[in-house]
């Protein structure tokens, strides 16, 4: 199966990589066959093979939005990575792989703006698109002009453009999170005539904001970012009016007056700084994860009656 798929695809294939070793989380047991693609034309003969030979496939980004299971994944797993763009005005177009803060960074250099509020976001523009990934009320999905997507039929792979209405971005949520067959190889981003020293303005107070928030915790643990999704404000959440930013109850402070911060599952742990975050901080299991985030549920469940969502994304369950 190996030499097929390399045959196919034209590019070296690892048989049995640890997943671990691809995701900001550390955690995840082995890919039964992993491709790392640097381009549309490799990802577009990867997919082909996959579906030639019947086999089941995963895209990981930078994987800093997922947690993959101990047992790993028992298919091709495509690793998108590369960092060429292309500046034209204000457009900016970019392979799905390609490293978010580079990309902001590059068209800073060409005074282009406006994704400041992103730049402390790991990961790929394709994982960042999919999940509208965003912070400050804002997501990536609000410069999107067009997605080319790779899609997936019962027979034949073929491709699409879309537009950003079609995109159906939302908070944390867009079409592609409906469609698991539809896979993100192109974007093509709008961006604001900015200074570089404006743009650099801007990052400075965003990390400074965040450094007061959060200390140094999360980003030096591993971990996959916020666990939970924060959650739509509505009338039902009178009682938490005052918890209320940019429209969302934060998740974090259900878990924080949970009582919760610090709390405990094998090497897993409910961050002492950011108690959205579940940082590994002893060699966790997926398990061990998995464990908490039941747990962390089940006590907010019980204490506010409301129901925490994962925006973290399983793999290999
Ligand atoms: C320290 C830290 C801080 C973070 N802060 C934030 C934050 O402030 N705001 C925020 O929104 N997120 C945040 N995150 C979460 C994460 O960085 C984002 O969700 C990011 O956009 C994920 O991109 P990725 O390339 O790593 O995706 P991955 O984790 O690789 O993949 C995520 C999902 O998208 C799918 N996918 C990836 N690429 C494609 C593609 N091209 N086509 C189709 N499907 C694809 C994967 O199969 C998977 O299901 C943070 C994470 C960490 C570790």
């Amino acid at each position: 199966m190996k030499d097929k798929l390399r045959t196919l695809i034209g590019l070296e294939v690892k048989e049995n990589e640890p997943l671990k070793n691809h995701t900001t989380f550390k955690i995840g047991g082995p890919a039964k066959f992993f491709v790392e693609v640097q381009s549309k034309d490799e990802l577009f003969k990867s997919l082909k093979a996959a579906r030639e030979l019947n086999l089941k496939y995963l895209i990981l980004g930078g994987g800093s939005n997922v947690l993959v299971s101990d047992d790993g994944f028992d298919g091709l797993v495509i690793k998108l990575n590369n960092n060429e763009i292309e500046i034209k005005g204000s457009q900016v177009t970019v392979f799905a792989g390609n490293n978010l803060k580079n990309t902001i960074n590059q068209a800073m250099k060409e005074n282009l703006g406006g994704l400041e509020f992103a730049a402390n976001i790991p990961g790929t523009v394709g994982g960042a698109v999919r999940g509208n990934a965003g912070a400050y009320g804002k997501g990536v999905g609000d410069y999107v002009e067009q997605v080319e997507v790779i899609v997936l039929g019962e027979k034949e792979v073929s491709l699409k453009v879309l537009t950003k209405d079609d995109c159906e971005f939302d908070y944390r949520e867009s079409l592609f999170k409906k469609n698991e067959n539809w896979i993100i190889s192109e974007v093509v981003l709008v961006l604001e005539s900015k200074s570089q020293e404006d743009i650099q303005k801007e990052q400075e107070s965003i990390d400074a904001d965040w450094k007061k928030r959060c200390g140094s915790q999360p980003y030096d643990t591993p971990s996959a970012g916020c666990t939970f999704k924060n959650i739509i404000y509505t009338d039902e959440l009178l009682k938490y009016k005052d918890w209320e930013t940019h429209g969302k109850v934060p998740a974090g402070r259900f878990i924080e007056e949970a009582d919760l911060k610090g709390k405990k599952i094998g090497g897993a742990m409910v961050s002492e700084k950011h108690s959205n975050f579940i940082v590994n901080f002893d060699n966790a299991t997926a398990d061990d994860v998995v464990q908490l985030i039941s747990f962390v549920k089940t006590r907010v469940r019980d204490e506010f009656g409301v129901q925490l969502q994962e925006e973290v994304q399983y793999i290999g369950f």
